[in-house]
């Protein structure tokens, strides 16, 4: 398929569009009916503020971009079925004790392994109160192709289980991460699928679902990845995923001249991955002139300290509220701020086709999975966006997921420089592949990523005689 043609096929979504689904906090596949149905909420209720996300789902955006590189290879049609279908789709409840008063409240768990032709599946674990079955798959299936394109040998798998892990106590986030996992565990392992922190978990839950799954197998460290350093984690895990944006960056910053210490940016979304990213552009003498997270936004033309702005984050403080001398904005006015890259590193579809035309950036690297909907991927192309995409600027994290199997399988530990640099070496090699791929076609990076990835996928399934 032409480059032109991907682009009316997008354009096409854009007339196709159904009006934009209801906003967060709004009635969705989770809000309670009052029926008597079980209670699925989280004990303390505090509306976070409605973020506007896409026209389309993150599952939908996937398999748009799956649509158009299948076109593309001539996939056969039977074939392009097996690669577009999970695998294994294991739901289950989890049900636990909140609250004084002991009432049981029921969540739902997912664990969706999409392909496993070229390794044990991998794939981060969500906690968050709009996760879904439709949501998951989507994560898994973007999985499969980004392991294959940073070339890991790896599958793609995703989990979640819809809670707020923001209004739970601590001892309580344990007793769901525990029951999860004793739901899951006999799909999962260090040679079948291996789980990794995602939006809502983190270092801790993946120690509490290391030592959950040890009570049955025996310790197993490398049954989950992105452990704490002190239960054989890999040093350099928890800025990996930001560490490879930067490192993408630098990489595209040269195709259009663009000097890494003179670069203005813009990061949505200053959690793990935005504020390792922003620290680390701040380190090449990049400046952050715009930030948010979900209780809203800052920007001003002089540039905001990520490495204060991260402490401020440590220590439970809201990016709204860092510094009263810098003025608050409304989010949907962060894309509009004028800089050279725009790193969206919140959640998918937030740049839809109803704000995509207000950016102002040379360039985007998508540091959160599907933040871009196709709509939006076509209008930033018309404005000559450079997408380095999530499937490629994002996979700092599963590299290093993988050294950190792999150092748990040899029990033996590297340092944070063979780390860093490992990674720098992965990552620049798979920007290079698929930029090279981008110009061979003539398209943009995105598709020629997913052209990569699925190919990757369809050699070691026909070779395994799997297809
Ligand atoms: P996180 O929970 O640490 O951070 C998410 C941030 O987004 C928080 O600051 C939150 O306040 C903010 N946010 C939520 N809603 C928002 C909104 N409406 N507007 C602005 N900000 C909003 O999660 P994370 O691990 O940093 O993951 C972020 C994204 O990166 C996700 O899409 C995730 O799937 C993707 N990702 C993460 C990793 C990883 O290693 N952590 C790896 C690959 C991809």
């Amino acid at each position: 398929m032409s480059d032109k043609a991907t682009e009316e096929r997008a354009r096409e979504d854009v007339s196709a569009d159904g009006p934009a689904v209801p906003q967060k906090g709004e009635a969705g596949p989770h809000a309670g009916s009052g029926h008597g149905e079980p209670d699925k909420s989280a004990k303390k209720t505090e509306e976070a503020p409605a973020p506007r996300r896409a026209e389309v789902s993150n599952y939908e955006i996937v398999e748009h971009w799956f649509g158009v590189a299948a076109e593309r290879l001539e996939l056969r049609d039977d074939v392009a079925a097996v690669l577009r279908s999970s695998y294994r789709e294991v739901q289950v409840q989890v049900p636990v004790k909140l609250g004084d008063d002991g009432k049981v409240h029921v969540f739902s768990g997912y664990r969706v392994q999409h392909n496993g032709a070229r390794g044990p599946y991998k794939g981060g674990i969500r906690f968050h109160p709009e996760v879904d079955l439709d949501e998951v798959r989507a994560l898994a299936e973007l999985m499969t192709w980004k392991t294959a394109i940073v070339n890991l040998p790896y599958g793609g798998a995703k989990g979640g289980v819809n809670v707020d892990p923001g209004k739970l106590e601590s001892h309580e986030l344990q007793a769901i991460s525990r029951s999860f996992m004793d739901k899951i565990e006999k799909v999962l392992g260090p040679t079948r699928d291996i789980p990794a922190p995602d939006v809502g978990t983190n270092a801790q839950v993946m120690a509490w679902l290391m030592d959950e799954y040890g009570k049955l197998h025996g310790h197993t460290p490398a049954c989950v990845t992105g452990k704490p350093i002190a239960l054989e984690g890999s040093y350099g895990r928890e800025a990996a995923t930001g560490r490879g944006v930067v490192q993408v960056f630098q990489e595209a910053a040269k195709a259009i001249d663009l000097d890494p210490s003179g670069t203005r940016f813009v990061v949505q979304g200053f959690g793990n991955v935005g504020a390792w990213a922003a620290r680390l552009m701040q380190a090449l003498g990049a400046t952050m002139v715009g930030v948010s997270d979900a209780s809203g936004a800052i920007a001003i033309e002089g540039g905001v300290d990520a490495e204060k702005l991260a402490e401020h984050v440590r220590e439970g403080g809201k990016v709204a509220d860092f510094d009263g001398s810098i003025e608050e904005i409304d989010p949907d006015d962060l894309l509009a701020v004028e800089c050279d890259v725009f790193i969206p590193a919140a959640l998918g579809g937030m740049i839809h086709r109803d704000n995509a035309e207000r950016m102002n950036c040379r360039m985007m690297v998508e540091g959160a999975n599907s933040p871009t909907t196709p709509s939006a991927d076509a209008i930033l192309n018309d404005k000559g966006v450079t997408i380095v995409p999530d499937v490629l600027a994002n996979a700092g994290g599963v590299v290093v997921s993988y050294f950190e199997w792999v150092q748990n399988l040899q029990h033996f530990r590297w340092n944070e420089d063979q780390v860093n640099d490992r990674l720098g070496e992965i990552m620049r090699r798979a920007f290079h592949e698929v930029a090279n791929r981008a110009k061979e076609n003539d398209t943009p990076m995105r598709p020629a990523a997913y052209e990569l990835g699925i190919e990757r996928v369809v050699e070691a399934a026909s070779t395994r005689g799997y297809i």
